[in-house]
């Protein structure tokens, strides 16, 4: 997509602080932290949200928990972490490319604000 952010930062027309990136996701540090992890896993296809999303994004849905579980791992946040998918404007979600959201490394109030 011409006109998206997180398609711009995939290709590297856009600078970003890369974490990872494999065959189907792309992960960047966030650029304004909530907590000392804050990455944001993004799939390389665009996608606007989990609401718009088709039967056959289930699976890529799905792998970007499983690279948040690895970024955990990695990162020692183990003992707790949150993965969060934002939908729609009321729940902040602001950019609409799919992103899963990974925040640790603090302690996590729930519910959450
Ligand atoms: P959401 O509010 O769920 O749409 O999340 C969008 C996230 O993208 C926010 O946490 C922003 O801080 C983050 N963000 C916005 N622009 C950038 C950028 N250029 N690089 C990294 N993260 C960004
Ligand atoms: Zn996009």
């Amino acid at each position: 997509m011409a006109d998206c952010l997180f398609c711009k930062i995939i290709a590297g027309k856009i600078p970003a602080k890369k974490v990872y990136e494999d065959d189907k996701t792309f992960v960047i540090e966030d650029i304004n932290p909530q907590a000392p992890t804050h990455v944001l896993i993004l799939p390389k296809k665009h996608i606007e949200g989990v609401n718009t999303a088709k039967p056959e994004d289930a699976d890529i849905i799905g792998y970007c928990q499983l690279v948040a579980a690895r970024i955990g791992r990695e990162r020692g946040i183990e003992d707790g972490y949150r993965t969060v998918y934002n939908v729609g404007p009321k729940s902040g979600q602001s950019v609409f490319h799919l992103h899963l959201h990974l925040l640790g490394g603090r302690d996590l109030k729930w519910p959450p604000g």
